[in-house]
């Protein structure tokens, strides 16, 4: 009882600076860039990030053809299994994991070859430039620690994602809240508390 009363505290108790961090980072389109939402309280761990389509996708228009939704396919179930982004050290127990991406792929599209019309074709067209605008990828893992201290993270988005030049991290630890910065260079995130 008075274990959960801490954690509602804590999570109340910050949420008006994450709201500010939130539109803070809705703002900031910025290719390259990357903001990062970190809360780690009672073993549980938090990261949510939100960053341009592009820096992982490489485009943010609607694919255009198999070989777009492909990547696109393929980069959905990569975000869904944050092990190979995200490693932890110590390592902690995934216990959800949740990714938007900004695109769907229509029902009607795996057949889409065989009834492609002019008219039809232009449509299509249309609905390209109705989406030529920037657009975001968001995911938010959830990971039960077997410490009380919270592990190093590497973030390996670096790694996989050329594009990506900089994350920066709001993140609250144990009530404590700070600001990181994360590049090519440094790309572990290490909080000693
Ligand atoms: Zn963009």
């Amino acid at each position: 009882m008075k274990l959960k009363s801490i954690i509602i505290f804590v999570i109340y108790g910050t949420l008006g600076s994450v709201g500010a961090f939130a539109q803070h980072s809705q703002d900031a389109h910025t290719h390259g860039q990357a903001h990062v939402t970190l809360v780690f309280e009672n073993r549980h761990l938090v990261v949510e990030m939100t960053t341009p389509a592009a820096n992982m996708l490489g485009f943010e228009h609607q694919p255009r053809s198999d070989p777009q939704w492909k990547v696109h396919e393929k980069l959905n179930q990569k975000l869904q299994r944050p092990d190979e982004l995200i490693v932890l050290q110590p390592a902690c127990v995934l216990e959800s994991s949740m990714v938007e991406l900004p695109f769907k792929r229509p029902e009607h599209d795996k057949s889409h070859e065989q009834h492609l019309s002019q008219a039809h074709h232009h449509n299509h067209e249309q609905d390209g430039e109705a989406y030529a605008e920037h657009r975001d990828i968001y995911s938010r893992y959830e990971w039960l620690c077997e410490h009380t201290a919270i592990p190093k993270l590497n973030f390996r988005y670096f790694n996989e994602y050329p594009d990506f030049k900089a994350i920066s991290v709001l993140w609250i630890i144990n009530g404590k809240q700070g600001m990181s910065e994360l590049n090519k260079r440094t790309r572990t995130l290490e909080i000693v508390q």
